[in-house]
């Protein structure tokens, strides 16, 4: 379909995460002149939140990014606005600031809300890492915190940065002449298990070396900010301090199918089940995994197969996770990767070698070409 003013197909993008920028940039270069493209987000910068489990501990920010050069450089428009709502039936959207702006294509990249589970626990912040776990690391640094619960919730999260967070922690302890009792919570069965047998088995290594105690296949109840009990085996533990993951929840934005935690069910090209003309992708979308670089890929596969639709390109691809990890140590980093079939880990790596190209914390095709060129 075209709209009629330029002959061109609208493409509307909201969001200003990964998966939003990743889409704009594909379709820069799969459809650029059959497609127009505006992207509606409330942020200003582009924050590599990956990058701010190092904040606590090195001290340097994590990357922060113009939005507006991205999205030129896309060669799309930008809104700086917030979506409210999606007309699907008359292809339009409604923002927060009460602009209407019609569609022929919506891509959805919203990404998820944290929401805090405990009470009691000191709960991951990618917006303020550093102050949230700042009094923590002090008392580490002093030797009054001597043991710390690291708790991974039972919802959709991403595992990643509590085992970095861990396992940092474990370190700067030891780098200070203290003995901490690091223990993490998790319902994995094995830690981060979605990038198969060999990733996982290296970061289990890892987590060992460094002196964290791995409770797998449980899930912890905070009863206070110094008491847990794990489940199975009602295990209690006494710790000085609790740190948590939130558990991630959908958006819920009004006029478009979603599930109980309101994240929006998209087949594997990223099209909405039961809203015509309508994508989603990244941490919005009701796939499992909640993962910067696979956002990306799914991104991609949006793109590929806008561009089909429009006539640019014969085969769009369906999305393929390819994963890919960075460990953050405090000295080199390790990497891991799989490729995700059917639920299934592939080509399991752990390794010191950069399993992505450029390098860096987020793998995003398009995304971090961009970025690396404009450095
Ligand atoms: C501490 C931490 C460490 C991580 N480590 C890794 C890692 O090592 N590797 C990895 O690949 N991933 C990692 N992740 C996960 C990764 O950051 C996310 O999976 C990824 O950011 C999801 O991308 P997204 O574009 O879907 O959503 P987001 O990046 O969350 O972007 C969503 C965008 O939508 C915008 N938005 C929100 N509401 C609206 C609205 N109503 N209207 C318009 N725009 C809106 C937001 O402003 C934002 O720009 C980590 C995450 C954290 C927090």
């Amino acid at each position: 379909m075209e709209s009629q003013g330029t002959g061109k197909h609208r493409v509307v993008i909201v969001g200003g995460g990964v998966a939003a920028l990743e889409a704009a940039l594909a379709l820069q270069q799969l459809a650029p002149d059959s497609t127009t493209r505006t992207v509606v987000a409330p942020n200003a910068e582009y924050v590599v939140y990956a990058q701010t489990v190092r904040e606590p501990f090195a001290h340097a920010d994590a990357d922060h990014y113009p939005v507006a050069p991205i999205v030129e450089a896309a060669g799309a428009s930008l809104i700086v606005d917030a979506l409210d709502r999606v007309d699907v039936d008359g292809k339009r959207i409604v923002t927060t600031g009460g602009q209407e702006l019609e569609y022929d294509t919506l891509v959805l990249a919203l990404g998820s809300k944290a929401a805090p589970c405990y009470d009691h626990a000191l709960t991951v912040d990618p917006r303020s890492m550093a102050p949230a776990l700042q009094r923590m690391l002090e008392g580490v640094d002093a030797g009054t915190i001597r043991s710390v619960a690291f708790v991974t919730p039972a919802g959709p999260t991403w595992p990643l940065p509590l085992y970095e967070l861990a396992y940092l922690t474990a370190r700067r302890a030891s780098a200070a002449g203290h003995k901490l009792l690091t223990t993490l919570t998790t319902p994995e069965d094995r830690p981060m298990m979605r990038f198969g047998m060999i990733a996982s088995n290296g970061v289990t290594r890892l987590l060992h070396e460094g002196g964290v105690e791995l409770i797998t296949s449980s899930v912890a109840e905070v009863l206070s900010p110094h008491e847990l009990v794990i489940t199975p085996g009602e295990r209690r533990l006494r710790v000085d301090c609790v740190v948590a993951l939130p558990e991630l929840v959908g958006p819920g934005i009004s006029g478009v199918p979603q599930d109980e935690h309101g994240f929006i069910p998209v087949d594997e090209y990223g099209r909405v089940i039961g809203a015509p003309g309508v994508f989603a992708a990244g941490d919005v979308t009701a796939r499992p995994i909640k993962h910067g670089g696979f956002s990306s890929q799914q991104a991609d596969a949006v793109a590929e197969t806008i561009a089909a639709d429009v006539g640019e390109i014969l085969d769009p691809q369906p999305v393929e996770a390819l994963l890919r990890g960075m460990f953050i140590t405090g000295e080199a980093p390790l990497y891991l990767s799989a490729r995700v079939v059917g639920g299934h880990a592939y080509d399991s790596v752990f390794t010191t070698e950069p399993t992505a190209t450029p390098e860096g914390k987020i793998a995003a095709r398009y995304l971090s070409q961009h970025l690396e060129q404009a450095a």
